[in-house]
């Protein structure tokens, strides 16, 4: 637009030089850390309002993205009783009229004054009728051509005092100064191989999309970006490791593996051996193991990890299991003490409820190097406890073991190899975006031989059936879990939920003769411990929890299982928690059970899991349905933020960003090449540790 006026700006220049910007109206852009033009250029719109499509009011429809023009009747800001204040407003036009509500946005008090003319954009909530947090704009001169010329227009994240007018505007004159001249992370033959067109292309059609097309292909663009930067960074890592010399080399003639194998009361399946010699050759070779362990629950993980313990122990080393909790690194201590007893092996648990003395000589032992197996929680590898001669350290349900652990094994002297146990069935897409520098193992079948499970979806009409069953069930001398969700707030009416439907279970006439037992998350780790050894030991036969029972735990007599309000789990926790039943030889229920407020959709959704066992088939499912973010909140799992790359969608991006970086690196492990300069550039703004990791050149 005014391209001559503003050549003497660059990508990096601060936007207080950009025309009709200055030095206050850039304070605001900070409040956005947003600097630079190039920042700006690289401010993505939120969402675009689509101004070629509108309907009368009447016309809504719930559930479809629709677009209305109209005018704010009534507008009211409004204190929720939790202290928010919210903002709601009628908008009409000459078809009707319809409700708007905002959660926590009392600010919009101000734009949105009765009389002012608004497009907005959203979806009608079905029950109520009502558009929540509706995209809208105020029609004004400039998107009065906007939605003259029919387009779509983009939204941007603002901040108090910025408009969405001047910071479009503001974009619009940074993509007109610099975007032909922007540094480009991707190498021009990356880009060239997928087709993408140039990256101040990307840029405008992100901005300012012609058409939808043009705008998916400016977003695919802009996602091999990121996907691309992050698979460089993490194959940097994954070489730095490689390339420090400081593995270690198990070499062991799996004598003692042999010995625990044919003790064994089953066959290892096929599955189990591959992963078993996947393992082994990389415990052999002398390069640090980053394997993960992917199988559902069941599928027999445990028995892999003790075999692999004992190549480790074998080779003179210290092998450390670690589980994310008390109750499962004691429970684990007991199944692998049974697996590498027979083979001979020395092994111990550790935990915080170790007493002093005991605590004092398993150290003893660990510091003399002895080898062997070590089971403790994952506060093992943070507590002063020193294991001079680890070897191998196995991390039971990734989720929950974070960077810094993974960290403090890399403060050791000689990088141990780990083994990442994962039951959460994570869709393979999703593991090249948050560990697309490990390998991994799968146990894809589950082994055969134990009793069948079905699980049914119901409602509260069918309650008594429900009840009537249990008492069955538990007549027979089998065991019950109720599994009630809990929001883990600390708030004693949550609690309450908990401890009503435990004293309703144990004053049931039909069930009375019966014990009854509550776990939940709040309650100290010894009382936790006792009440799952007592259910361990059959003396209560109804365990009423939250989600707490939700990892490992391994009571094969449980045959029935209940989900409360199930629809406030998502498919891949219900997935997992069902995995607790059905792990004995007797045929086993897992009873879903929604609330009142589940909806058509919501059954539907539950019926997923009625009709699949596939763990993997049901993350991806849950994936669709939810999103990444849902389903493997971001801080939980460790995957990165995305924003404009979406895994769940851009499978085939992923895969190919990963394979063209794994190669890149190969052959430029420095990033010495040119061409490579700017992937280098926002390797290091945005992996800053990736490349600390880098070989020094
Ligand atoms: P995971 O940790 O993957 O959830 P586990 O290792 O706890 O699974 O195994 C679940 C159950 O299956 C255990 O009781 C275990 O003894 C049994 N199991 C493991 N492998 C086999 C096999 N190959 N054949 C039969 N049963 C097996
Ligand atoms: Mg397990």
């Amino acid at each position: 637009m005014h391209a001559t006026t503003n050549s003497h700006l660059e990508p990096w220049s601060r936007l207080q030089f950009l025309p009709g910007v200055g030095p206050s109206r850039a304070r605001l852009f900070e409040k956005l850390e947003l600097h630079t033009l190039e920042q700006l250029v690289r401010h993505y719109p939120r969402t675009w309002l689509d101004a070629r499509r509108f309907v009368p009011i009447a016309k809504l429809e719930p559930g479809e993205m629709m677009t209305v023009r109209g005018t704010v009747r009534h507008a009211a800001a409004l204190r929720t009783r939790g202290g928010r204040t919210d903002f709601s407003a009628t908008v009409e036009d000459d078809s009707g009229r319809v409700h708007c509500y905002f959660f926590g946005q009392p600010f919009l008090a101000r734009l949105l004054a009765p009389g002012t003319p608004v497009v907005l954009s959203g979806e009608l909530d079905a029950p109520e009728g009502r558009m929540l947090n509706p995209m809208f704009e105020v029609v004004d001169g400039e998107i009065e051509e906007l939605l003259h010329v029919g387009r779509l227009v983009p939204i941007h994240a603002l901040t108090r005092g910025l408009s969405a007018r001047a910071l479009r505007k503001a974009v619009r004159s940074a993509l007109d100064a610099v975007a032909d001249r922007l540094p480009d992370a991707l190498p021009k033959a990356v880009a060239d191989a997928q087709r993408f067109g140039s990256l101040a292309e990307a840029l405008e059609h992100i901005h300012f999309p012609p058409s939808e097309e043009a705008r998916e292909h400016a977003r695919r663009r802009l996602a091999y970006e990121e996907l691309f930067v992050l698979q460089t960074a993490l194959a940097l890592r994954r070489r730095a490791l490689d390339e420090t010399g400081r593995g270690l080399s198990h070499a062991s003639a799996g004598t003692l593996a042999a010995r625990a194998t044919a003790a064994l009361p089953f066959e290892l399946t096929a599955d189990q051996s591959q992963a078993l010699e996947e393992i082994v050759r990389d415990l052999a070779a002398p390069r640090p193991m980053h394997r993960m362990l992917l199988g559902d629950v069941g599928s027999g993980k445990t028995v892999v990890a003790a075999l692999a313990a004992l190549h480790v122990i074998e080779a003179g080393h210290t092998a450390a299991f670690l589980a994310p909790t008390e109750i499962l690194a004691r429970q684990h201590a007991r199944t692998l003490e049974s697996m590498v007893a027979p083979a001979g092996a020395a092994s111990a648990v550790l935990t915080g409820a170790t007493p002093a003395a005991e605590r004092r000589a398993i150290q003893k032992r660990l510091d003399a190097g002895e080898a062997m197996l070590i089971v403790g929680t994952h506060a093992l590898l943070e507590e002063k406890v020193k294991m001079p001669a680890l070897g191998l350290a196995i991390v039971d349900e990734q989720h929950r073991f974070g960077v810094r652990q993974r960290a403090s094994l890399a403060a050791k002297a000689e990088l141990p190899d780990v083994l990442v146990l994962t039951a959460t069935p994570i869709p393979r897409t999703l593991v090249l975006a948050g560990y697309g520098d490990l390998d991994v193992s799968r146990l894809a079948v589950v082994p055969s031989g134990r009793g069948r499970r079905v699980t049914r979806l119901t409602g509260e009409e069918k309650r008594p059936q429900v009840i009537e069953f249990m008492a069955k069930e538990l007549a027979a001398g089998r065991q019950a879990f109720v599994v009630v969700p809990l929001v883990e707030d600390g708030s004693a009416s949550a609690l309450r939920d908990v401890e009503a439907e435990s004293a309703r279970l144990a004053s049931h006439p039909l069930l009375h003769k019966f014990r009854v037992a509550l776990l939940h998350g709040r309650m100290k780790g010894e009382d936790k411990q006792a009440v799952m050894k007592a259910f361990a030991e059959r003396q209560v036969q109804i365990l009423v929890a939250t989600t707490v029972v939700e990892v490992g735990v391994d009571i094969p007599n449980a045959t029935l299982m209940v989900i409360e309000n199930a629809e406030r789990f998502g498919l891949t926790q219900l997935h997992q928690l069902r995995g607790r039943v059905g792990r004995g030889e007797h045929r086993s229920v897992c009873v879903l059970m929604p609330g009142h407020a589940a909806g058509p959709r919501a059954r539907a959704r539950l019926q997923v899991l009625v009709d699949s066992d596939d763990g993997f088939a049901i993350a991806e499912k849950d994936l669709q349905i939810r999103g990444p973010g849902e389903v493997w909140g971001t801080r939980q799992s460790g995957l990165p933020r995305f924003r404009l790359a979406d895994p769940s969608r851009d499978d085939d991006l992923l895969v190919d960003a990963n394979r063209v970086a794994r190669t890149l690196v190969e052959a430029d492990p420095w990033l010495r090449n040119p061409a490579h300069a700017e992937l280098r550039r926002a390797l290091e703004r945005d992996y800053q540790e990736a490349v600390e990791l880098a070989p020094a050149g």
